[in-house]
This record gives C-alpha cells, sequence and structure tokens, in this order.
C-alpha cells in the first residue's frame, strides 16, 4: 500500500546523454505533481530493457524533451496520487506503466487498432520521465490495471506478445527467435510455444537454459555456426527452413540472417531496434520476389494486445524469468543489458 506522499525519492537518472553517458543513484529525485488526467505512481519496480541503453547512448539519434532524464519504459507498483479528472483509478490500485505515454485515441491508427501508430503519440523516458524514477508520472488512459502478482510485463511480455501474433503462424508451424535468451526473447518464445508453435531460439553465447527452458526445441548459439541457414534447415520438415523469424536482439547480424532461415512465404517481425545506421530489415529483392519472404515491423503493444496477454500469464501458460535486483546496482544492470550477457529480464526493486 502506499504511504504519504514523499518530496523526494529514489531515481537513477541519466547524466551525459551519449555514448559515456552515466546512471546516478539518487535518494533525493523531486516527486511530481499530477496534472488533469494523471496519475502518479509508487513503483515497486523497474524493468531493465536494452532499449534503455540504446537510447540514451544517442544510438536512435531521438533527444528527450526537456526536463527528461529518467529512461525506462516499464514498471509496476501503486497509485500513490490521482490527478483532477480521472475516472476509474484510486490511490492504492495496482498500476503498471508501459512504453506509451499518450495518445490521442482519435486519429485513424488509434481508431484502426494501431494506437501504437498514432499520429500524436508520445513516448514514456521520451516525452516524460520514464520508470527509473520512483514516482513517474503516467496518463490514465495509457495506465494499466495489474493484477497483484505480475511483475512489470509490459515492454517485455506485450511486446513479446504482439510480435507473435505478427507472424500469422498456425500451431505447429516453426518460428525462429533471434536473441532467444533475452528480456524480451524468452517472452517471445513462450508465447510462442503457448500458441502451439515449434520454436528454434537463437542467441550469442550459451543461452541455452533460458531458451529451452522457455520452452524452445533448440538452441542455437549463434558464435559457433557460420552457416545458420543450414542449421534451421536440418530442424524444419524437408529442411525447407522456418515458417517465421522474430528477430528480438537489437543487432544487425541477426537481422541480416532472419530472411535467410525462411521458407518460401516466410514473415520477418522485427522487434529489437539496433542503433541507427547498423543494420538492415529486407536485403536482397530476389529473397522478397523468388522466395515471397514478407517483412514486417512492430512498435512494443497495444492496450488490448497488452489484456491478451496478461491473461496467458495470469493462466500461467508464460511466466517471466526475472532477476532481482537491488536499487544500487541500476548502472551494473544496464551494463548487462547493453552487452547482451544480461539472461532473461532484470527487474530494479526501489524498496531493496
Ligand atoms: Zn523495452
Ligand atoms: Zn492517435
Amino acid at each position: 500500500m502506499v504511504a504519504e506522499v514523499p518530496k523526494t525519492c529514489r531515481a537513477a537518472p541519466v547524466v551525459d546523454l551519449g555514448p559515456n553517458y552515466k546512471l546516478v543513484c539518487r535518494e533525493d529525485y523531486p516527486v511530481p505533481e499530477p496534472k488533469e488526467g494523471e496519475l502518479l505512481c509508487e513503483l515497486k519496480v523497474t524493468g531493465i530493457c536494452q532499449s534503455d541503453h540504446h537510447f540514451v547512448c544517442g544510438d536512435w539519434r531521438i533527444a528527450p524533451a526537456p526536463g527528461v532524464d529518467c529512461t525506462g519504459h516499464e514498471g509496476a507498483g501503486y497509485v500513490a496520487k490521482v490527478g483532477p479528472g480521472v475516472k476509474g483509478w484510486k490511490v492504492g490500485d495496482r498500476v503498471g506503466i508501459t512504453p506509451v505515454a499518450k495518445t490521442c485515441h482519435e486519429c485513424e491508427y488509434c481508431k484502426g487498432g494501431f494506437e501504437t501508430l498514432c499520429l500524436k503519440i508520445e513516448y514514456i523516458a521520451v516525452h516524460t520521465n520514464g520508470t527509473y524514477t520512483q514516482y513517474p508520472i503516467v496518463d490514465a488512459s495509457w495506465a494499466i490495471h495489474l493484477p497483484e502478482n505480475i511483475a512489470p510485463f509490459m515492454c517485455s511480455g506485450g511486446t513479446a506478445y504482439t510480435a507473435v501474433k505478427a507472424t500469422e503462424c498456425k500451431p505447429g508451424d516453426y518460428v525462429c527467435v533471434f536473441g532467444a535468451g533475452g528480456g524480451v526473447g524468452h517472452m517471445v518464445v513462450q508465447f510462442a510455444k503457448a500458441l502451439g508453435y515449434k520454436v528454434i531460439g537463437l542467441d550469442v553465447g550459451d543461452k541455452s537454459a533460458v531458451a529451452l527452458g522457455a520452452g524452445a526445441e533448440h538452441y542455437i548459439d549463434v558464435t559457433k555456426h557460420e552457416d545458420l541457414t543450414a542449421e534451421v534447415a536440418k530442424l524444419t520438415p524437408l529442411e525447407l527452413g522456418a515458417h517465421a523469424a522474430i528477430v528480438a536482439a537489437g543487432s544487425g547480424k541477426a537481422y541480416a540472417a532472419a530472411p535467410t532461415v525462411l521458407r518460401p512465404r516466410g514473415i520477418v517481425v522485427a522487434v529489437g531496434l539496433p542503433a541507427l545506421g547498423t543494420a538492415v530489415l529486407g536485403g536482397e529483392p530476389a529473397v522478397a520476389c523468388f522466395k515471397g519472404i514478407r517483412f514486417r515491423g512492430i512498435l512494443v503493444t497495444t492496450r488490448p494486445d497488452m489484456e491478451e496477454a496478461m491473461k496467458f500469464l495470469a493462466e500461467g501458460k508464460v511466466k517471466e524469468h526475472v532477476t532481482v535486483l537491488p536499487f544500487a546496482e541500476f548502472p551494473e544492470a544496464l551494463a548487462r543489458c547493453a552487452n547482451s550477457t544480461a539472461k532473461g529480464r532484470q527487474v530494479i526493486d526501489f524498496n531493496k
């Protein structure tokens, strides 16, 4: 439950945005006041995502709005204060924060079921402070009612579910997951398995325990195989390759390999966002023409997908592989995401 709201709180803001950025653990970060339509949240935990690293080191060349110095885009906690005009929320409600801060609810994309492509979209950590502060503000329309036992799940779980749906696969189809041992990837594996697909997990180094534990039938350490096309073919019927490849890794090599492991009419789903200029989604037009390979990108997740995804979690069909770390370990945790040595999802507990 939420006690009295303090004036300052724990946070790990970024200083020196860019390649030499630093996270500084502070005990005296100001707690903001919610405005019209907003909630002030008291987070118990925040997820640490590789995207946090890409964003603050400037890989995507997106500058945060003035005053925004806390990154992080998935958190779970309680409502600490309700802003004017907010309906359906009260102090003490469990709340989850997603990567989206706000959408207009009116444009053709919002109304057409593609709200993460809203023409006026605002993002957590870009337009408003993210979940690396214990007391972030969230627009009430994008706050997620969260069951008691669910860890932060909004980026890793919701995104994973949307990605798996985007493959248009049928039960029994083969899906390659690049980055299968990572925070988003291990959730992609689980949702794919829950929907009845056969999963081939790929990642850098020995992450087989996470990938196989999440439900992959096979694990390929990409550092140990020169010819991924042949490796995947061997594992699929008629050696034709997989029906879909989901790239949850932010890596140019993964994007280059993805279309080559597919059978005709296969589909590549882009999820992981590498630094600008370091990867290509696609390849030779001949790949798309002769093999009918399709390419698709997804951006985080919509609120309806999030609700569906949470049902899988509530029913125990998927489970987060979470490592809970104390507040002081913010910098090290993000560094592990940056160099791809994190296994599964790392979560910071603000009260530890
Ligand atoms: Zn993320
Ligand atoms: Zn809109």
